[in-house]
């Protein structure tokens, strides 16, 4: 279907607590590398601990791109991407404790885990030693897929769905629920605070949470960016300094400057040209997701005592924590509006780090 056909009269159904699956409207790639189109899905019914979300709007993370085209290897066809996920609940299960008919919600890159492993038990529910099912390219306990946020309704557990305080609209929330919390767990892990240089690589949509993040954290904030074509935005985000690493003499300026660096770039970097941006005992942390192999010099971390680490996401309490800190704190994505039929040019706009700075699907138009 073009980005011009009128949606279809495929009948869609509201899904409601009872017995069979409801078909719902969403967008979806129905191979790997197609471009997106309008189609149905089921939803399960609502379950005794299930909220029924009606999805108001949904951000495009990179990562639905690099799964929809098969970046990170096979992928689950059709997919309906989407983990940046706010809405309202409209229905709840018999057994829901925790929401209401009406309540403002989130849901982000994961709808279940075990539950049970030292991770779950933790907080850490992102890394269960089972695996936690994604919120879309998954296979759900039931052995069915899971379709993700560019759709009208979703059904979760109530123990994978989060609060969206009243203090953040809803456009501005979706972001949050993957971008703003693999900013915040990283920041917050590792101590980003007064009297921490911190650098943020690349200004997209993880990187300019990282910098709101950062700076009301109260570090002293540098983005490393390609060009010094976002400059401006970079310091109104909060940023103290921006530099161009396109720019050989970036390099030799910032030696052995920062605490703590995170990468947010969906690229493999010249990981030794970064590492002597640290000080002795400084962290690099990747959170991006490059679809190569990165390779580094050992003795890039050996000469200071370096860290080299990664973060995925957040669990759920501080996914929650983190939309709390935001509300607090006024900080909300700066985000472009789209229409549903803007989604495979939004794509594009992405891949060309064009993007400023995360875009949100208004799933009215789906
Ligand atoms: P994005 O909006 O495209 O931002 C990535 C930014 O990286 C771009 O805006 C660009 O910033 C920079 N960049 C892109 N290509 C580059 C290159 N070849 N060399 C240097 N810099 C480059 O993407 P995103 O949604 O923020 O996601 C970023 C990455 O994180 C993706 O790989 C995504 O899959 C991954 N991710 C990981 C997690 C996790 O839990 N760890 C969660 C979500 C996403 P400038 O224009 O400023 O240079
Ligand atoms: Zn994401």
């Amino acid at each position: 279907m073009s980005a011009t056909t009128p949606p279809t009269t495929t009948p869609t159904t509201t899904p409601t607590t009872g017995a069979s699956p409801t078909t719902v409207a969403a967008y979806a790639a129905p191979a790997a590398k197609a471009p997106l189109e309008r189609t149905t899905v089921p939803r399960r019914p609502v379950g005794e601990h299930d909220v029924l979300i009606e999805i108001k709007y949904a951000g495009i993370c990179h990562s639905d791109i690099h799964q929809a085209r098969e970046g990170w290897g096979e992928a689950i066809f059709p997919m309906v991407p989407g983990h940046e996920i706010a809405g309202v609940v409209t229905a709840t299960g018999p057994a829901v404790t925790r929401f209401a008919v009406g309540d403002r919600v989130g849901v982000g890159c994961f709808v279940d885990s075990c539950g049970e492993c030292t991770y779950c038990k933790q907080g850490l529910e992102q890394y269960c030693s089972q695996g936690a099912t994604g919120t879309y390219n998954a296979i759900d306990k039931n052995g069915e897929p899971t379709y993700g946020g560019y759709s009208t309704h979703i059904v979760v557990d109530e123990n994978y769905t989060v609060r969206i305080p009243d203090g953040l609209s809803l456009d501005v929330a979706a972001p949050l629920l993957c971008a703003g919390i693999t900013l915040y767990s990283p920041l917050a892990h590792w101590q980003a605070g007064p009297g921490k240089q911190v650098a943020i690589v690349g200004l997209g949509g993880l990187g300019h949470m990282g910098v709101k993040i950062a700076h009301a954290l109260g570090a002293e904030v540098t983005v490393l960016s390609q060009t010094l074509r976002k400059k401006d935005d970079g310091l109104k985000l909060g940023a103290d300094h921006f530099y161009a690493t396109s720019d050989p003499t970036t390099f030799e300026e910032l030696a052995g400057t920062f605490d703590l660096i995170v990468s947010t770039v969906s690229a493999p970097l010249d990981m030794d040209c970064y590492l002597a941006l640290l000080k002795t005992d400084g962290t690099f942390v990747n959170v991006g997701a490059p679809e190569e192999p990165n390779s580094l010099n050992m003795f890039s971390l050996i000469g200071g005592r370096k860290t080299l680490a990664g973060s995925m996401i957040g669990g759920i309490a501080e996914t929650q924590e983190m939309l709390d800190f935001c509300a607090e704190h006024g900080l909300g994505s700066e985000i472009e509006l789209i229409r549903a039929d803007q989604i495979n040019e939004a794509y594009e706009r992405v891949l060309a780090s064009d993007v400023r700075y995360r875009f949100v699907i208004d799933t009215a138009t789906i």
